[in-house]
């Protein structure tokens, strides 16, 4: 028995030193040594941690205003999950979301993310005059067979007294391009229901655009890291003016992600851009300081 518990945990050692190899670019020899060692440590306890957090209540959601460039109102806002570990502190979705995709519990807390948002919604909604929507990040497992119900989805939010209207989900460009008939079904789902979709982290991924049409996005969000150098007589303005021009021809509306600046704002507005979201307007706030805010910017008191 001690033998083949030996053999076994070789296996998964050597197991970790290819994907190093993988990660490297393949082609090259990797040793499993005690880093390796103790990063499998730390992720097989961050993960089993993880099982446990959406019932010992340790996520929380915080809201980015996304702010309508036209008229400067704010009429959406970006859930963004927090995972907040006893001993650890806060944990960036960057680190545990991919965790919880390999480890098969995405679609828990997506669903724990969905009905949080929604329920954050009803109470914006009550001091709102017209139709406010959360967008929500949607990881591409939640599009499989056993992901995400729909209609259950869609129940939870009649008894808040929403619709599908008040909703927007991210997804990411991979999940379009592999168009299984689990995504293809979702999508068509959300859509009967007048869910908004949005393609996150916009010109990072692949570059194929006929998927654009075929599911009929809504929304367009140029990832940060063509806003963050953008500089009067740059490429990336160049870039960003071809990705609106594109998109709206396509009657697809458009948010820039990671507005850090007033000069940044200014070209994405020049250019007609739609809507903006970035530290520049304000960081993701928690629930309260959230409505705070909402209710501040509706007054006038914080416009840039
Ligand atoms: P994302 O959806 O692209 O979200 C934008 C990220 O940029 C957020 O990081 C936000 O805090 C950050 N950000 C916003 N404005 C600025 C800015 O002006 N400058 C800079 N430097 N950063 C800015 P965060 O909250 O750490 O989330 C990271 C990623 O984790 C998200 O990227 C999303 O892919 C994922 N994520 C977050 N919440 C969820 C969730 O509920 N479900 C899933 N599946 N993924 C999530
Ligand atoms: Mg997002
Ligand atoms: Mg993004």
């Amino acid at each position: 028995m001690a033998t083949f518990r030996g053999e076994h945990q070789l296996i998964i050692n050597s197991d970790q030193a290819m994907y190093a190899s993988k990660k490297k670019g393949r082609n090259c020899h990797s040793y499993f040594d005690k880093k390796m060692f103790e990063e499998t440590q730390y992720k097989c306890k961050l993960t089993s941690d993880l099982r446990q957090a959406v019932s010992k209540d340790q996520f929380t959601l915080h809201y980015q205003p996304i702010i309508d460039l036209k008229n400067k109102t704010i009429t959406k806002a970006e859930a963004l999950i927090r995972w907040n570990h006893p001993e650890r502190g806060l944990v960036s979705p960057l680190e545990f979301i991919p965790l919880a995709e390999e480890a098969g519990i995405i679609n828990g807390i997506g669903d724990w993310v969905f009905k949080s948002a929604i329920d954050h919604t009803a109470k914006i909604q009550e001091r709102s005059e017209q139709n406010f929507q959360m967008t929500i990040n949607t990881s591409p497992v939640q599009y499989t067979k056993n992901g995400m119900d729909v209609p259950s989805w869609f129940d939870y939010l009649s008894t808040r007294g929403l619709s599908g209207e008040n909703i927007i989900v991210e997804i990411t460009e991979g999940v379009l391009m592999e168009a299984r008939e689990s995504v293809v079904k979702r999508l068509f789902q959300l859509r009967d229901l007048k869910v908004g979709v949005a393609i996150d982290d916009f010109g990072t991924g692949y570059s194929s655009l006929s998927y654009l049409k075929k599911f009929d996005i809504d929304y367009l969000k140029i990832d940060q890291s063509f806003v963050k150098n953008l500089k009067l007589g740059s490429d990336d303005v160049v870039l960003i003016q071809a990705i609106i021009v594109m998109a709206h021809q396509l009657g697809i509306k458009v948010v820039a992600e990671g507005i850090e600046t007033k000069a940044q704002m200014d070209i994405l507005i020049a250019n007609g851009c739609d809507y903006g979201q970035g530290y520049y307007f304000s960081k993701p706030l928690d629930g309260a300081k959230f409505l705070d805010f909402y209710e501040s910017w509706d007054k006038g008191l914080l416009h840039t």
